[in-house]
């Protein structure tokens, strides 16, 4: 998966303090020549939106709030001109350009060679924001590293194997204790490298917290469920882009002993397209339980079409994924899951205040069956934040909450 820093060459991703940028966008660095040239076919749009249009170099404004308002609007004059959705690395030239970590002046010299995630226009900034930095260069530097891994290796849950002992019978008590479970691999030096283990927890978050969620609902106990066949409703656009679907139907089919198949409906009007996914596994368990899982994506809105789909065991709201706080959609959401006994929901945030306040759209008679707490089973992945003024890492799925309609 490509991405972006100014800190590192764009096309072998190696980081180094002598970078040439390209002088069009001055935006984007390289190495040398030659992988200036290996880029320009993929870089031209881009480069010529950008030196078209002001960027977030040219920023003279002051403070944090200023310059995030003066990215909105770049951004959208970017959008506008290239006609096209951003690929994930050019989103990330406009989150994250080379600006001075304190005055947010372009054109920067002085980077952090640690974590080569910030500059500074000059040594009095650096010491400005030496102690702010300190706090998070390290997990901006575990950032880095492991965008350098997954760019240069074929990812090791390709070869991952979901063969969980007989005799574990609840999930264990963290995140990383989960994923050392999958006996793929015994060598403990592999899972004491953060680099190793850290990328993992972030792969098998959502399988995990759906797995979470059963159990604490009861729905599942001792690996076994009280169906064999288990309903889901997604309601998030982030569920639906960064998950692995086969490896949350392969976890579900090997944690839940008893389990036969799994519907899952992604509904939200940020589905690219309608499709259905069928899921065959072809392991010899998957095979001789005859499993059959299928994942169907609606590009609807949630409360528009939730009496026309099977009532679903769990619903699952990862990461902000309700609609805008004070919509007269999210109420009819809430009344029309309210005609389902039983019905419980798992809802995640990066933040603990994105997620109470997602919770309080739940008023009674939905009751707080698990209240919003740091996640056990969150990613433990730093990504980066591109909004100023606030922690510029944050985790995924880091806070957690149950409610359900008892
Ligand atoms: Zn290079
Ligand atoms: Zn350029
Ligand atoms: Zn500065
Ligand atoms: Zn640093
Ligand atoms: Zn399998």
């Amino acid at each position: 998966m490509s991405f972006f820093y100014f800190s590192v060459c764009h096309v072998c991703k190696k980081e180094s303090p002598t970078l040439k940028k390209c002088s069009k966008c001055k935006l984007v660095h390289y190495c040398s020549q030659e992988h200036q040239r290996q880029d320009w076919r993929t870089h031209k749009d881009i480069c010529k939106v950008i030196s078209e249009t002001n960027t977030p170099l040219t920023f003279s404004g002051e403070g944090p709030i200023e310059f995030d308002k003066f990215k909105i609007i770049t951004g959208a004059l970017w959008h506008l001109r290239l006609g096209r959705r951003f690929s994930v690395s050019e989103l990330e030239m406009w989150m994250f350009p080379k600006v001075c970590g304190v005055c947010y002046k372009g054109s920067m010299n002085m980077v952090c060679t640690t974590c080569w995630s910030v500059a500074y226009c000059s040594d009095t900034h650096r010491i400005v924001h030496e102690k702010q930095h300190a706090e998070f260069c390290q997990k901006l530097k575990l950032c880095l590293e492991i965008h350098q891994k997954m760019f240069n290796q074929e990812p090791e849950w390709e070869r991952m194997r979901f063969d969980f002992s007989k005799s574990v019978v609840t999930l264990p008590g963290s995140i990383c204790d989960v994923v050392k479970i999958m006996e793929f691999k015994s060598d403990v030096d592999f899972w004491k490298k953060a680099v190793n283990l850290i990328p993992m927890t972030e792969f098998f978050c959502s399988a995990v917290n759906v797995v979470y969620a059963l159990e604490k609902s009861k729905f599942v106990e001792k690996r076994f469920a009280k169906k064999t066949q288990l309903v889901i409703h997604a309601t998030t656009t982030e569920f639906y882009k960064n998950m692995s679907w086969r490896v949350l139907m392969e976890f579900l089919s090997h944690w839940i002993l008893n389990l036969q198949g799994v519907r899952i409906y992604v509904i939200s009007p940020g589905v690219d397209k309608e499709e259905c996914l069928e899921f065959t596994l072809s392991c010899d368990a998957g095979r001789k339980k005859q499993f059959n899982s299928s994942v169907m994506f609606l590009q609807r809105k949630y409360h528009e079409f939730i009496s026309t789909i099977p009532r679903p065991d769990l619903v699952v709201m990862f990461n902000r994924s309700l609609p805008k706080v004070g919509t007269v959609e999210w109420s009819e959401t809430t009344s029309k899951l309210l005609a389902y006994k039983n019905a419980f929901i798992i809802l995640t945030s990066y933040t603990m205040e994105g997620l109470k306040s997602s919770v309080g759209k739940f008023p009674p008679p939905w009751v707080t069956y698990l209240k919003p707490q740091e996640n056990l089973y969150g990613s433990l992945r730093p990504v980066r934040n591109g909004k100023e003024g606030s922690d510029p890492v944050v985790y995924c799925n880091k806070f957690v909450s149950i409610i359900a309609k008892k």
